[in-house]
């Protein structure tokens, strides 16, 4: 079985397309600058690289560049359409209807889209792209995996705010939680590499990338994680805020007579490493400015890692203990020096690091030495294996 994997975003589209027999990546891309002017990126096993430069006026374009490219004579990798068996798409928000993945029906659209209320920047787009899919495939079956689905677990003391019950019986302002196909995927990866069932495991996934989240995972399900009702909420973040006093925010409001979209804007686009540094939202370049003494580059980069560590030990707290950490995401699996920091908090653990592989990069490995009482990993995370091998178990009757 061929399954396509689609995460569609405002102005990109990431793909694979993967033959579920041996899990073999067949191609994967990326579509950029959508509704801009274009761009095609599409790599096969085993082929060069093909760049196309392409007027991609929206998705519909987009997604039929995609297929000319996987279909294409020099750089693709299928003869036929009908070859792709299945389309496992990403969603963003799946409200607290789904806890699971699901087959795409008019019904589970709508669930969708009344969930746009909720991820207004992401589920349009995920939509977008489902509809396009139906449109220029039809027949093909299709599966949503949503991004929420894992944290279904946590128990109420957990998602409930502080806040009068009244909305959240009337809105469901809630945590939801958000990066939950990363955090399963190297949850259950670690408990491979630690030869143990993950039920009878304690782990805490800091997926830290542009965007970023800590989870407890107790065995083997979702009982806290950092980000809220939407990814804004939680650890510092490339542009995000991350946790701050709601008061504040009024305040900044009121100060600065602040729209709720210009707000929104700051604590979206404008806040995390990158308004802390002045920088630049990637943190290599903050890293590359501290390394030459930019001082508010080194506040940012030592905000950020306390309030990951900070974060590991509530849920240290929360779960009486912790089996191991697990690293993911850009930052997760490539910043040693981050990864560092964040450890140098948790000598309470017994964590001791092995330097040498604390610098190895691209692959899964144990970066603490045989004495560390507390176990820490990097696992490179793998969200569309997972988008693909849930389409593939609901489309042919597993799950
Ligand atoms: P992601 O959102 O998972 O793609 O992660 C992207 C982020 O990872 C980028 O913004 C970078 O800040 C960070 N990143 C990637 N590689 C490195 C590296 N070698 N050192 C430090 N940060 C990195």
């Amino acid at each position: 079985m061929k399954v396509l994997v689609i995460n569609c975003g405002s102005s990109s589209l990431k793909y694979q397309l993967i033959d579920m027999e041996n899990e073999e990546v067949l191609a994967k891309g990326l579509c950029e600058r959508i509704g801009i002017d274009g761009k095609l990126k599409h790599e096969a096993t085993g082929k060069d690289k093909y760049l196309v430069n392409i007027t991609l006026n929206d998705h519909n374009d987009a997604i039929k560049a995609v297929l000319d490219a996987l279909l294409d004579s020099e750089h693709g990798v299928i003869r036929d359409m009908n070859e792709i068996d299945a389309v496992g798409h990403r969603v963003a928000h799946g409200g607290d209807h789904f806890d699971k993945s699901a087959l795409i029906t008019p019904n589970v659209k709508e669930y969708i889209t009344k969930y746009i209320e909720l991820a207004p920047l992401h589920n349009p787009a995920n939509l977008t792209g489902i509809e396009v899919c139906e449109k220029l495939m039809p027949g093909v079956p299709m599966v949503a995996v949503f991004d929420t689905a894992f944290h279904q677990t946590m128990p109420e003391k957990a998602y409930l705010y502080a806040i009068p019950y009244k909305y959240y019986e009337k809105y469901k302002v809630r945590k939801y939680g958000f990066h939950g196909t990363s955090h399963m995927y190297v949850s259950q990866e670690c408990a491979k590499l630690m030869n143990t069932p993950i039920e009878n495991l304690k782990l805490i996934t800091c997926h830290l990338g542009n965007g970023g989240s800590v989870t407890a995972v107790q065995n083997g399900v979702s009982i806290d994680t950092s980000m809220g009702f939407t990814p804004l909420d939680g650890i510092a973040m490339g542009t995000r805020s991350g946790s701050i006093d709601a008061a504040a925010v009024l305040y900044l409001m009121k100060k600065e007579n602040l729209t709720t979209d210009e707000m929104d804007t700051i604590l979206n686009k404008e806040s995390g490493v990158y308004g802390l540094s002045g920088v630049s939202s990637d943190f290599r370049d903050i890293e590359d400015a501290e390394i030459e003494g930019n001082k508010r580059a080194e506040v940012a980069l030592e905000t950020f890692a306390y309030r990951v560590a900070k974060t590991v030990g509530e849920y240290v707290a929360t779960m009486n203990g912790v089996d191991a950490i697990v690293f993911t995401a850009g930052l997760g699996e490539n910043s040693g020096p981050t990864r560092q920091i964040i450890c140098s908090y948790l000598g309470y653990l017994g964590i001791e690091l092995n330097s040498y592989r604390n610098s190895v990069r691209g692959k899964a490995v144990e970066i603490t030495t045989k004495q560390s009482k507390t176990k820490v990993f990097v696992i490179p995370t793998n969200e569309e294996l997972v988008i693909a091998r849930d389409t593939r178990n609901i489309v042919s009757g597993v799950e």
